[in-house]
This record gives C-alpha cells, structure tokens and sequence, in this order.
C-alpha cells in the first residue's frame, strides 16, 4: 500500500463526499431530491475512493485494473442521476422519459461493458500514480457520458433563462456551478487514461468543492435550516477527526485522553445542536406570529377602508336632506308661510339646533373620511391670521357671553402672512375655541398667537375642567373622549380633535395639550411652520394647491 499525499487526497474527498450524501439522505429520507444527491455523492466516492485504492495499490497491476473497474462502477450512474436531478429541480418529472430511461439503461450497459478488457486494460504510470488505459468501449463510453450530463446543463440553462423568480435563479446557478466543476474539472481525470499527464489530479479536487457549494445554496437560502445544518456538520467533522485521532495513539493512555476528550466534545456538540434547534423553533414561531399579525392587520386595514367608505357615503346621503331642512326653517323664521307666533319661533329655533349639532357631526364624518381615503384638499395661500382668529373670536362671542365667560385675544404684534391652508387653520382655532367654551364654566378663555424664528404658535387658554395625566396623550385619537367629561352631561364625539391633528400633520406643524390638572384650566396649542411642507404626512399632492409658494 501506497499511502502519500497523492492518494489520501482522493481519500478525504471520498470521506467528505460520502458523508455529505448520507448528511442529505437523513435529512428527508424520503424526498427524491435528497436520493438522487444521495446516489450522486455515492457515484463520486465510488469514483474517489476506487482512486485511493488505485493509488494505493499501484504496485500490483491486476489489483490498480480491478479498483479502477470500481470506480466506475459509480461513474457510470452519474449521467442519469444529474439527468433525473435537473428533471425534478427544473419541475419537469414528466418530460424528456424516454431520454432518462435511456441514461438509466446506458448505465447499466456501461456498468457490464466497464467489467471487460475491452473497456479499460493495462496501466499508465505517472509520477504521482496509476491510471488504467482506456479502450474501445471507453471512447463509447466517454461520448455517452457528456450527452448524458450534456442534458442537465441544458435543462438547467433553459430553466434559468425562462425563471421569472429571482431566488430560483440564484439557487440553479449554485446547483449548475457544483455540478460543472464535478463534470468539467473532475471530467479532466479522464485525460489519465489515455496517457495525458496533467501533473497534479486536480479532479478529485472536485469532490470537496461539489458539497460545499450545494451546502451554500442551501446557507444562503433557507437561513433558518441552515443553522442547524451547518452546525450538525461542525459538530460531526470535529467528532470525525478526534475519533480518528485514536486510531493513531501510541499509549493506552492516550487512547484513554483522546476516547474522554472525543466523549466531552460529543456532549458538548449534542447540547449545542440542542440549543440551535431551540433557537430556531422559536425563531420560527415569531416569523408564523408575525404572519398571522401581518395578515390581521391587512383584514383590519382592509374593514377600516370599508367603514370609512360606508361613512362616506351615509353622511353625503344624510347632509342633503339636512341642507333642505335648514332652508324651510330658516323660511318659515322669516314670515313666508306667515308670521310665525313665539312658540313656533322657540320651537324652530330648537329644530335649527339641532340641525347644526348634526349637520357638525357629519361634517366630521365627511372630513374623517376623506382624510382617510386621501381625499383631503389642501389649498396653501398666504393667510393673514389676524383676520382669521379676529373671525372666530367674534364669532364665538355670543356663545361666550351666553355661559358668561370672558374670551379675549392677543395677536401679539403678529403682522406677516403665513403659508397654510385658511379653511383648515380656521377649523381647528375654531374648534379650540369652541371646545373650550364647552368645557368651561367660569373665568376667561384666551387666544394667543406667537411668531418665532421657524413658524407661528397658536395657543387657546381657558380656566375650565382641565385633565389629568391620563387624558394628555389621548385627546388627539379617533373617538377619544376624555376621563375629565365622564361625568358630565357634555354630548360630543371625540372625533373633532383628531381631525384638527390631521390638519396640523399635513401642514408640517404640531399639535399640543397641556392642562395643571383636572379643575385648573388647560391649553390647546398647535405650531405651524412659515414653510410649507411638502412632503408632510397626509399630503396627498393630487389634491394639493398652493399659491404662496416654499419658503415664504
Ligand atoms: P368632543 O368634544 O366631541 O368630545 P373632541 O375631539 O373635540 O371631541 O375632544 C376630545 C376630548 O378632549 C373631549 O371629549 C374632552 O375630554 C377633551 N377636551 C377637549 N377640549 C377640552 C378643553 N378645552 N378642556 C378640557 N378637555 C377638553
């Protein structure tokens, strides 16, 4: 026996090769992907491991012949295999029948045909080895097997051509590669016989690279299993080489050291595997909770669009007959069907209210709605705030005066126009203001506006029923009435605050409430930039007009 660098070099091969395979097959015994990659790692250990012997016993001729002969024995078999593997890797089972069980049949008469002198005979010898010569039949043999293999590399290109799906395509790429360099490196062995001395038997070579490329498609791609797998490797070709280690102790002792050590390492490797799988399993059930999440929230996402649309057109139906009811009450106030007597004033004046407590209320659901649906139109003009809070404060005057509170306002030597949207800005001072005398009875509500370097503040300020803690960060969500009007006989909806944030968002401003707590009075305050944004959320820029411009 030879044994040299030379010919353990085939031999790791054929050990890595060969437990490859086996790692595959116990993977999933029964998928016929993991067979066939089984079968043709042990195509190749036939083929690496009759090398070694060959090598190794190249000082008798008949046994060199005889070890070659088992070497293709495995050989003969790769053909079909990468044939029957492109076929279900490309999903094409069905197809090309006739071609795989011509491979398949191929084989099997090469397989006798390799047995006869008239395959290979006689040896070359090269200063590295042995190789037998090839005869007549191994020229057949040789024009057969780059057909056989031929097909897979032409199914594999013509799936990733056709392959719209990028990661099929990065994987047939790793696969087509691994199986390349078996047959067009490890193919170059076939050089040795017929007299051809390539120098070093790079071929076998081939062996160690196939796995490892098979094994990084797999790594790159489905992370997950991968962990465990190439820790189960880790663990198995650490225990491999320190089982191996005792073969070759000189001592009793040191087969006792090297059988403990290997022991230690081999529980330690199985409570590292253990903790890997757990790792994963819980890894895994976050990703499905996720999922599941993921899909609920697209249900929810998918009902909340249905309500706002379900809103929107119940409140266009509801606002028209509204309108018209405000039309006849306003004339029957002013004499045209006769002039009205005081209880009929009282009682159209009762109508008339209430007709606006809905006419607001839909008002809100329409706003709601088109917010949601992005619908909201936004007209920046240069908008001269004085006017407009000047506007609100007299018109709210009355309303003040009727609880007797006091609201007063300070512009605060603010001259300068600002770039919003006028309506917008009005409604929500408006309806600060407005809240504000609702939820107030005594002292005084005050408006304030301030100038700063980036934009202008609005504060509303009043001494009514304030907040606790609880409430501050709640006022501005859809529907949210707060713990401080529990109590209170104050009818409301909750929805007009988040409709003033959403305002505020879409200008790029801020949106504030600030109270000492409950019974001490509270400010609603909002900030808006002198420029406009145009990228603030809520923006849709179809629906976006503006006359003022960026920067002003
Ligand atoms: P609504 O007034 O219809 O309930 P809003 O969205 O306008 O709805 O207000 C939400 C909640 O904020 C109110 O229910 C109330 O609890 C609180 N709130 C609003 N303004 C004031 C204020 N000036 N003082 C105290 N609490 C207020």
């Amino acid at each position: 026996m030879v044994i040299d660098f030379y010919s353990i070099l085939p031999l790791t091969c054929a050990i890595f090769v060969a437990s490859f395979g086996l790692f595959i097959l116990v993977k999933d015994l029964r998928s016929r992907m993991n067979q066939l990659l089984f079968g043709f790692s042990m195509s190749m250990f036939f083929w690496m491991f009759g090398t070694f012997m060959m090598f190794a016993t190249r000082g008798d001729l008949a046994a060199s012949v005889f070890w070659d002969r088992f070497v293709y024995a495995g050989v003969v078999f790769m053909p079909p295999f990468m044939h029957h593997f492109s076929l279900l890797f490309t999903k094409k089972i069905g197809k090309q029948k006739f071609l795989l069980f011509l491979n398949y049949f191929l084989a099997f008469v090469f397989l006798f045909a390799s047995r006869t002198e008239y395959f290979v005979d006689g040896l070359y010898y090269y200063s590295w080895g042995v190789h037998t010569q090839a005869r007549i039949l191994h020229h057949l043999f040789l024009a057969w097997f780059f057909w056989g293999t031929g097909l897979f590399f032409v199914n594999m290109m013509n799936f990733y051509r056709k392959s719209a799906d990028a990661l099929a395509k990065l994987q047939t790429k790793y696969v087509f590669v691994a199986f390349g360099c078996v047959i067009f490196v490890g193919g170059s062995a076939y050089l040795f016989a017929y007299g051809i001395d390539t120098k070093f038997p790079f071929s076998y070579v081939s062996g160690l690279v196939f796995p490892i490329m098979l094994f990084y498609t797999v790594s790159r791609h489905h992370l997950l299993n991968t962990k465990v797998i190439t820790t189960e490797v880790l663990v198995g070709l650490t225990e491999f080489l320190l089982v191996m280690q005792i073969f070759f102790s000189k001592s009793a002792f040191d087969i006792f050291v090297r059988v403990v050590f290997s022991l230690i390492v081999a529980l330690i490797g199985v409570l590292l595997i253990q903790s890997v799988r757990r790792e994963i399993k819980r890894r895994e059930e976050v990703a499905s909770l996720a999922f599941s999440l993921e899909k609920a929230n697209i249900r929810l996402k998918e009902l909340d669009q249905q309500k706002t649309e379900f809103l929107s057109i119940a409140s266009h139906q509801l606002r028209t007959p509204l309108t018209v009811l405000k039309g006849y009450v306003e004339l029957v106030m002013d004499g045209a069907y006769g002039k009205p007597t005081a209880g009929i004033r009282k009682v159209m004046g009762d109508i008339d209210t209430s007709n606006e407590h809905l006419v607001k209320l839909i008002d809100e659901f329409l706003d709601i709605s088109r917010i949601e649906q992005g619908r909201a139109k936004y007209n920046f003009v240069g908008a001269d705030m004085v006017k407009i809070v000047g506007g609100i404060v007299n018109e709210l005057q009355e309303k003040a005066k009727a609880k007797k509170l006091r609201l007063t306002w300070d512009p605060d030597g603010v001259k300068e126009k600002i770039c919003v949207d006028e309506e917008k800005i009005r409604h929500v001072i408006f309806n600060f203001v407005d809240n504000a005398i609702k939820y107030s009875d005594k002292g005084a509500i005050q408006v304030l506006l301030e100038r700063d370097d980036g934009g202008l503040t609005v504060r509303v300020r009043d001494s009514g029923i304030g907040f606790g803690k609880i409430d501050e960060a709640s006022f501005f969500q859809k529907f949210y009435r707060g713990e401080n009007v529990k109590a209170k006989n104050v009818t409301g909806t909750g929805l007009g605050l988040y409709v003033c944030r959403k305002f505020i968002e879409a200008h790029g401003g801020r949106i504030w409430a600030a109270s000492q707590g409950l019974g001490a009075g509270s400010e609603f305050g909002f900030w808006v930039p002198n420029k406009r944004k145009p990228e603030a959320p809520g923006l849709n820029p179809q629906n976006v007009n503006v006359s003022c411009g960026v920067g002003r």
